[in-house]
């Protein structure tokens, strides 16, 4: 006879987990199963090392999904005052950094405690280095309808199996495909998955244009699919008021990273330099020195002095006519790019796409194709901004199918 339980959870990250012990303070028995050697490991390299838990500002606008409302119900549900309260359980100590965003004190650390301790408190069985090979239906004699799940240390059947198997990004973390594969084997679609949270990469040019200025950094309103080739979208995806990071290759920091997300191949970024200033009246005024000296001296009131400089060289010519100021003052509020690329998986802190929503119950994750299968976390086709959205939603979620597997 195989090893029995009522709920299997794949994978141990901050979903999984959740979800775990969620499902086993009601009385299930539970199986956590994940292929690497510890869990919780990319909570461990979150925020810096102190993880951005949750985001008291959470709400469904900050996410990205083909169905924008799918996530409401499970971020009700399970609310960043929830994740506080459990947080102040532990005795962990936390502070707001910006914009509502939580973060420890001390060490990411103290969150896979907590998630160990309720899974060690619920009789939550966790078995690490366990690959999953298949998970297959089976009805016998001898059971109604269950679940068989093989793995590189033998074969368990259950009642319920929660997919928390994570997206793609960082790969030498442990990420797989499977939570993907797996739907897909049960008739589900997906949302293509790209990478997302992520630095964009120059074309030659503009790298050679700028990247000498790596680690230069500056505050801007930041905006992606505006105008470009893909006009489809125009003027319909947020903009965000963050700081900008120039790097080797092409740029990064918060701002870029948020835009990342919903930054498509072949569209353009635009970055307003100088986020609701006019930064240039200084230069109509009468007997103002209208050169590029002037023009420098301006720009350094809002950008570091080798933006500054570099950003009047980039400019093709120089028209010092009131139109030709008010052109550059246009442009500062504008400076347009197309990306060759992003960095990709390897440098992803997510995955945006995955399992489509409209195959899945809001209010438990549970499959609609397959009875018994939950899908919850960043493996599902809703993706948070920057900022403890990701993590909110992985807890919300898992909450739902936990109340319910
Ligand atoms: P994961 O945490 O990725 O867990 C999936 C688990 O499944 C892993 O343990 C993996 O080993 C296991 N697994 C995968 N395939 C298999 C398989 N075939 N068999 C068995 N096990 C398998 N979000 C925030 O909100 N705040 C932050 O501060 C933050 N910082 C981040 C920093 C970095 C560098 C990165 C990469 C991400 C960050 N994120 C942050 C995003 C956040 O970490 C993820 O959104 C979140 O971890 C998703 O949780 P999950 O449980 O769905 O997946």
């Amino acid at each position: 006879l195989l090893p029995e339980f009522d709920v299997i959870v794949l994978g141990a990250g901050a979903a999984g987990m959740m979800c775990a012990f969620e499902a086993g303070r009601r009385g299930r028995r539970v199986l956590l199963l994940d292929h690497g050697e510890r869990v919780g490991r990319k909570i461990l390299i979150s925020g810096g090392g102190r993880c951005n838990f949750t985001n008291v500002h959470t709400r469904a606008e900050n996410f990205l999904s083909a169905n924008p409302h799918f996530a409401k119900s499970a971020l009700a549900r399970f609310t960043p005052s929830d994740m506080i309260a459990l947080v102040e359980k532990h005795g962990i100590r936390y502070h707001e950094k910006t914009l509502g965003q939580l973060f420890c004190d001390d060490s990411a650390q103290r969150i896979v405690t907590l998630l160990e301790r309720e899974c060690g408190e619920a009789g939550v069985e966790i078995r690490c280095g366990v690959k999953v090979n298949t998970v297959r239906r089976e009805s016998t004699l001898a059971h109604a309808t269950k679940f068989i799940v093989e793995t590189s240390v033998g074969d368990f059947t259950c009642e319920s199996v929660v997919v928390a198997t994570g997206g793609l990004s960082i790969p030498k973390m442990g990420a797989t495909g499977f939570g993907y594969e797996l739907a897909q084997q049960f008739g589900h679609s997906l949302v293509e998955p790209r990478a997302a949270l992520v630095p964009l990469v120059f074309a030659p040019e503009d790298r050679e244009r700028w990247c000498d200025l790596s680690g230069v950094s500056f505050e801007v309103m930041a905006r992606a699919g505006a105008s470009g080739k893909a006009k489809s979208r125009p003027q319909t995806t947020p903009e965000f008021r963050e700081k900008l990071l120039i790097t080797h290759r092409g740029v990064s920091g918060p701002a870029v990273l948020q835009v990342s997300s919903y930054w498509k191949p072949g569209e353009q970024v635009r970055f307003d330099l100088a986020p609701s200033r006019e930064v240039l009246a200084s230069l109509l005024e009468k007997n103002a020195r209208r050169e590029p000296a002037s023009l420098v001296s301006a720009l350094r009131t809002v950008l570091p002095a080798r933006m500054a400089e570099r950003w009047v060289a980039a400019q093709p010519s120089h028209d010092w006519t009131n139109t030709g100021i008010a052109r550059m003052e246009a442009e500062l509020h504008a400076w347009t790019l197309t990306p060759a690329g992003t960095e990709g998986f390897a440098k992803a802190e997510v995955t945006v796409g995955g399992i489509d929503t409209s195959e899945l119950d809001a209010r438990t994750m549970e499959s609609r194709r397959m009875p018994g299968l939950y899908f919850i976390g960043e493996v599902v086709d809703v993706t948070g901004w920057l900022g403890g959205y990701n993590f909110q939603w992985a807890w919300a979620s898992a909450v739902s199918a936990g109340s319910v597997a």
